[in-house]
């Protein structure tokens, strides 16, 4: 870690959908090259850097429901689609020169290694990103609560929330012209407004256990980079310590 970052390991997580770009579907090259940059300027400066990834661009759970797949069969097929997207992060990432490790939560020993608590520290450690894929390894968990929970197990500093927004705004800025947007604001607020950050059991699971929360524009060049040196001008913070 140098002086000009605020943290020394971060949990980065990006939805699916985000990587698909304008289309809403498979993986845009353009965002995947983009994000690369990025990722690689928090690299550089010493931080260490573990990823989650959405799969929400491929397949989600929910929608197989509708259209008759089991959800359960649905949500092994969302977490498989999670582990495309990681793979697709990781070539990425090495042809930007980092080096990476993809750890999935389901075995499958020929494209990646298993998720092992100890093992993705280590990799950390040695200055690799990490990229976690297949979620939790269970059904009706989403790509939200592996972030938490990853976050809380590598014991990052706080979890990154990469969406299309550049923060939590007190209302739906798409729809009330007049929201405006928190820069911080405390768990029990979010709660008690109804504010959508994350579902529940993800918030849940980072407000017990005090991990603080940055939702912010990863569509915005830079602002990942800001947020790492400690801008508190880009994006919301969510803790415990407002
Ligand atoms: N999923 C799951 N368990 C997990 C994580 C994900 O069953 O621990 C499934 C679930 O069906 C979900 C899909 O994988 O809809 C894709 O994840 P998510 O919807 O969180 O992706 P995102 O919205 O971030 O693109």
């Amino acid at each position: 870690m140098t002086s000009q970052t605020n943290y020394k390991r971060i949990l980065l997580k990006l939805s699916g959908e985000a990587l698909a770009g304008p289309s809403g579907y498979n993986i845009d090259p353009a965002i995947l090259e983009q994000y690369s940059k990025e990722i690689k300027e928090v690299v550089d400066m010493g931080v260490q850097v573990a990823i989650v990834i959405g799969g929400g661009n491929i397949f989600r759970g929910v929608s197989g429901e509708r259209s008759g797949i089991d959800r359960v069969q649905g949500d092994y097929m969302g977490m498989l689609a999670t582990v495309i997207n990681a793979m697709a992060i990781q070539s990425s990432l090495e042809k930007h020169g980092m080096y990476t490790r993809v750890m999935s939560a389901i075995k499958m020993e020929q494209v990646c290694e298993p998720y092992v608590r100890r093992r993705a520290v280590r990799h950390l450690e040695k200055g690799r990103v990490v990229i976690f894929g297949a979620g939790t390894g269970s059904p009706y968990f989403t790509t939200d609560s592996t972030a938490s929970l990853r976050a809380i197990e590598i014991e990052a500093d706080v979890v990154l929330k990469g969406t299309k927004v550049n923060g939590v705004y007190t209302a739906d800025p798409m729809k009330d012209p007049t929201a405006t947007r928190y820069t911080t604001i405390s768990f029990d607020d979010v709660y008690e407004k109804k504010l959508n950050v994350m579902d529940l059991t993800a918030f849940t699971l980072c407000q017990e256990n005090d991990l603080p929360i940055i939702v912010f524009n990863m569509n915005e060049t830079g602002s990942l980079l800001r947020i790492v040196k400690g801008d508190t001008d880009t994006g919301t913070l969510i803790s415990s310590k407002v």
